[in-house]
């Protein structure tokens, strides 16, 4: 890597040179750095806006899932086989499939040998589990934690090979001409208030966004606090989105960010809403539910049935995220409260006992399994999952003094940037990994998120590694690199002139619309209306924006980021209305020549299922500067088996066949 002070236009910056830069330092990025290093590239670095910051580091779940090939026990198994359930999401790339299914155990061999503790019986069988859309046991975790675990000891390995990492600086554009890529353009975050070392230029041949998920499009999210991705600066430099319309919505504690799956259902807490300011508190689902044991069974389900599945309005447990949903829109808090049961609120208010008897015969089976037929729901979940009890506990919450507020909330974009087999985008020498890249459909195997990821950044590092050696394209990196900088100034300089600092006002506004009309519950008119209001933030954006001290700039950079990505998410959301895209996974849209399952729902709940299997058309989109142009194809499919060994070998012996 060469470094340099360069002056373009009135910007003095400096500039670094050298082959490739990795973007995140979330499960992906790192694996994709220190992938790189060992196929024999290491003119590289890692670029992070925080090395502790991100989703992989910061989030988990009951029992966080990671998704391989069965390794134990005499199931039968094939990559083959497991491509096809990963094709089977819908709307998948079976080249991609295959990938994600025969690299799953390099992928998590390599994990295992940098020290996470994966459980292996004592002869070193990886005994799997079955999570949901998984028709195998090819999933296993290592408790709540299992991405931070993998993050941790991916970054020892990096640290150990003294790859060097860029801490605290945002990548704010890439530096491209459309089709190729040519470098990145940075804010030094720390330098900010100094203009001479604001900006830092990176002209590298090959740029691999491991950014995340775009989180901070969403105010109700339980992606971890201060993770935000940066999908909008890829679309800004060229790249193409795919599948964005695909997303998983659920319910989730707000404070601290947490998924009350599992266990926090099965013990049956109350749910209540107030008024914003804690008056007028009411068990709300007793209004729609005139069963009390309907009532009880679905919020057992929700406990194994975790995100927002529109199929389960009708006759199953997603009726549940809706009366949270229809609550919050009321402007109403949600709360789980653990100390009383349910449905007896004419015993008063220190409640009253549980009928068991009114649960469907599974739930009540499964508690008296558990020897849970007893108490308050609180008493349950200690008897049932204390740990789950002591989590909310270290994080000041605690169950047994007071209820859990909680709300709908996104946890993950199964679209993305759109990619080839070797996670390139369109724009050549641009590579997206882990959740920023599209490798997923409509449905995915619980799991399968993180072993994309670790897949996705080890493709693109053997391709890199083998196909795209040398220097970034010098004209694409000057003409972009100048450009951008007058963007830059362009957007900067009016900030900075005013001095009431107005940045979180305008990202709150826009978040809260996202969460209320371009989330889990999606109408025509409601997407309409909002991409007015988005298109006009974004192009105002230079006008009302107000910074106090530049040090306020990467909060700018980011809210334009996020601006543009809201835009095209809701222009690929009306584009699939207009194609005749019909209610499916995490999403319900309005359709009034649908049905209309329940009547006390508004009628915004009129929706049509998508047939089963689905069009299976995949949606790709660019935004070209201005608008955004849209392509659908038919997902490409899993490559024909070659299994004849000589001929694979002879191949693979001339270099670079398989490239
Ligand atoms: C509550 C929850 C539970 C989950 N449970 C599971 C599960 O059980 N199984 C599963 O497979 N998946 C699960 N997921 C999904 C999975 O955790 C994520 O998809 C995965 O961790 C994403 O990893 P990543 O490396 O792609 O991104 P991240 O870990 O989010 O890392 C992104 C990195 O990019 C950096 N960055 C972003 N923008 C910029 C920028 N402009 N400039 C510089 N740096 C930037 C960030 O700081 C960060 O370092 C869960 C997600 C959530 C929220």
């Amino acid at each position: 890597m060469k470094e340099r002070r360069i002056r373009v236009g009135d910007v003095s910056l400096r500039e670094y040179q050298l082959n490739t830069v990795v973007v995140g330092t979330g499960a992906a990025g790192y694996n994709c750095a220190d992938r790189l290093y060992s196929y024999g590239q290491k003119d590289i670095a890692i670029v992070t806006e925080g090395i502790n910051r991100g989703t992989s580091r910061n989030t988990g779940s009951d029992k966080q899932t990671y998704y391989k090939l069965t390794l134990s026990g005499n199931d039968s198994d094939s990559v083959r086989e497991m491509a096809q359930t990963l094709f089977e999401g819908q709307c998948v790339d079976g080249d991609i499939a295959l990938c994600e299914a025969a690299l799953s155990v390099q992928g998590f061999l390599h994990l295992v040998e940098l020290g996470v503790p994966f459980p292996r019986n004592r002869w070193g069988e990886y005994i799997g589990y079955k999570t949901d859309h998984d028709p195998r046991r090819r999933a296993t975790s290592v408790g709540p934690y299992t991405s931070r675990m993998m993050t941790e000891c991916l970054q020892k390995s990096v640290e150990s090979k003294d790859i060097p990492v860029f801490d605290g600086f945002l990548a704010v554009a890439i530096l491209s001409d459309g089709e190729t890529c040519g470098g990145l353009l940075c804010l030094d975050c720390k330098n900010a208030e100094n203009p001479e070392d604001r900006y830092v230029a990176f002209k590298c041949k090959n740029v691999v966004w491991a950014t995340g998920g775009p989180a901070g499009m969403y105010r109700d999210s339980v992606y971890p606090l201060g993770h935000l991705g940066a999908t909008g600066t890829a679309f800004a430099a060229g790249a193409r989105g795919k599948n964005l319309t695909e997303w998983q919505y659920g319910l989730a504690s707000v404070r601290p960010r947490w998924n009350v799956s599992g266990t926090y259902m099965q013990v049956l807490p109350r749910f209540i809403s107030t008024e914003s300011d804690g008056s007028d508190e009411r068990e709300f689902l007793n209004d729609f539910f005139s069963d009390k044991g309907q009532l009880l069974t679905n919020v057992f389900l929700k406990g194994y049935q975790w995100p927002f599945d529109v199929r389960k309005v009708e006759k199953g447990s997603s009726i549940i995220d809706i009366l949270v949903y229809l609550e919050q829109k009321k402007g109403r808090k949600v709360y789980l409260d653990f100390r009383t049961n349910p449905c007896c609120e004419e015993a008063g208010p220190s409640g009253g006992e549980l009928d068991f008897c009114l649960l469907s015969e599974e739930a009540c089976d499964y508690l008296n399994r558990a020897g849970a037929c007893f108490g308050t729901p609180i008493e349950r979940l200690r008897h049932m999952n204390q740990p789950a009890v002591d989590f909310y506990l270290d994080k000041g919450v605690d169950l047994s003094r007071e209820p859990l507020e909680i709300a709908l909330c996104a946890q993950h974009n199964n679209g993305g940037l759109a990619i080839d087999a070797w996670w390139q985008t369109n724009v050549k020498g641009l590579f997206a990994a882990g959740e920023a890249a599209a490798s997923h459909g409509v449905y995915r195997p619980g799991g399968s998120a993180l072993n994309a990821g670790q897949v996705g950044s080890t493709r693109a590092a053997q391709y890199i590694a083998a196909r795209r050696q040398g220097d970034a394209d010098e004209i694409v990196y000057e003409n972009s690199l100048k450009k951008t900088l007058q963007e830059c100034r362009q957007l900067e300089a009016p900030a900075e002139a005013n001095s009431a600092y107005n940045i979180q006002r305008l990202w709150d506004e826009a978040a809260m619309d996202m969460s209320t009309f371009g989330a889990a519950i999606r109408s025509c008119q409601g997407i309409q209306g909002l991409l007015q209001r988005v298109r006009q933030r974004r192009t105002e954006l230079p006008e009302t924006a107000r910074i106090a001290s530049p040090s306020q700039l990467p909060q700018l950079f980011r809210l334009r980021d996020m601006l543009l990505c809201q835009q095209v998410y809701l222009e690929a959301m009306l584009n699939y209305l207009t194609e005749g895209g019909d209610s499916r996974g995490s999403a319900l849209y309005t359709n009034p020549a649908g049905i209309h399952p329940h009547g006390q729902l508004p009628e915004e709940f009129t929706y049509r299922l998508e047939q089963e299997g689905g069009s299976g058309r995949i949606q790709e989109v660019l935004w070209n500067g201005q608008d955004c142009e849209f392509f659908w194809r038919s997902p490409r499919p899993i490559p024909e088996d070659d299994d004849f060994f000589e001929n694979v070998w002879r191949e693979y012996r001339q270099t670079g066949n398989v490239y």
